[in-house]
């Protein structure tokens, strides 16, 4: 793929990447897919975008959790890597892209709205920097145990009415009542509209989860004035899977749908890769669970984090608990490489990976010859 960068705007409304998808959808119908593959509980569309004509499948998505808006950015740059290549590309006849930009619309919207309320692209890297600084403060002072009230909540203004879909801002002001906080948080959120966080929404593990959290009250570190057993801004998993969680049903939906030509041998295309992207840390979270391993999954996983990692020098980490979505399809999907990855070195969601663009360039272009790299690693080329 081409060594280049796309996208002007960093950090987009929603309205703007709907748009800007439009705009690449009707220029490209002939070798671009849409599809619906779900909507959410204030009617936003989750969309999926399919390109390449290839045999070997590969899914791709960004922002399971709102905050997380450097994800979407990177995905939409890969849509766009893609879509400037030639139909007669190696990549495109041996591979089919299947990309969901925003798994979690709702959450992106809380987010990105109460961002842009406070930078434009000309001051994002600036303030970026300032948010990044405190942020790291903040972190200082809550590893000792501290709760007090976070620095970082100033850095950016904060207020519901910013979120554009009145009754979405009323459900989020009754969540933010509910567990006793005010809008600064908002910028943070990384749950859907009703306060369920996809990614703690476990398919597999819920009743662990929930005890986990239980015994957990409120989140890690910055975070850690923020409840995690009833809805809330972050963490908290809902009443069980797939209850007021339709980003997770929807991607369950899509990927078990994908996963049949797997199991028919008939079928010669397979799913052969999932690339889930969360932000913070530069870190790739993807060991599956013991229990279950064979060699031959062990020795995928190994050389496909390795291999994802020569790119991006990110740290493969080993997690004592395993009950994130993508965990379930880690252990449930024998020979498919699920890979999460924390996109961007820099600390402080939302706006921390912003706070140096020129690095985060290089980022965006090493992740995404890393997926080139890995996919066609893992299918023997
Ligand atoms: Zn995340």
């Amino acid at each position: 793929m081409e060594e280049k960068n796309f996208l002007k705007n960093y950090i987009m409304s929603y309205d703007k990447i709907m748009n800007t998808l439009y705009v690449l959808f009707c220029n490209n119908r002939k070798r671009l897919e849409k599809r619906k593959i779900g909507v959410t509980t204030f009617n936003y569309p989750i969309d999926c975008y399919k390109i390449g004509n290839g045999k070997k499948h590969v899914l791709l998505y960004g922002t399971t959790h709102g905050s997380e808006l450097v994800t979407t950015y990177f995905v939409l740059e890969v849509l766009i890597s893609l879509l400037q290549l030639s139909s007669e590309d190696r990549i495109l006849q041996e591979y089919t892209f299947h990309i969901i930009p925003i798994l979690n619309p709702e959450g992106y919207i809380i987010s990105s709205s109460n961002v842009l309320a406070n930078v434009s692209s000309v001051s994002l890297e600036k303030i970026a920097a300032e948010y990044l600084r405190v942020y790291n403060q903040d972190d200082e002072v809550a590893m000792t145990g501290k709760k007090c009230p976070k620095a970082f909540y100033n850095v950016l203004k904060s207020n519901i009415y910013n979120i554009p879909n009145h009754k979405m801002a009323r459900s989020v002001g009754n969540i933010l009542k509910n567990c006793r906080l005010n809008a600064s948080v908002l910028p943070v959120w990384t749950a859907n509209g009703v306060g369920v966080d996809p990614n703690s929404n476990s398919i597999h593990c819920f009743k662990e989860i929930v005890e986990l959290r239980r015994k957990q009250k409120c989140a890690y570190l910055r975070y850690n004035d923020i409840p995690v057993t009833i809805p809330s801004p972050m963490s908290y998993p809902g009443v069980g899977t797939f209850c007021n969680c339709p980003e997770n049903h929807s991607l369950y939906q899509y990927v078990t749908g994908l996963y049949t030509m797997n199991t028919n041998s008939l079928n010669e295309n397979k799913l052969i890769a999932i690339f889930s992207y969360h932000s913070t840390g530069g870190e790739i979270y993807s060991f599956p669970n013991k229990n279950g391993m064979d060699e031959k999954k062990e020795k995928l996983y190994k050389m496909g984090m390795e291999k994802y990692k020569e790119n991006v020098g990110y740290t493969i980490i080993d997690p004592e608990t395993r009950y994130g979505v993508m965990d379930y399809y880690r252990d449930k999907l024998t020979d498919v490489l699920c890979l999460t990855i924390e996109l961007s070195k820099a600390n402080a969601n939302p706006i921390g990976p912003f706070a140096n663009i020129e690095g985060l360039n290089r980022e965006i272009l090493n992740n995404k010859k890393a997926i080139i790299d890995t996919i066609d690693f893992i299918s023997g080329n």
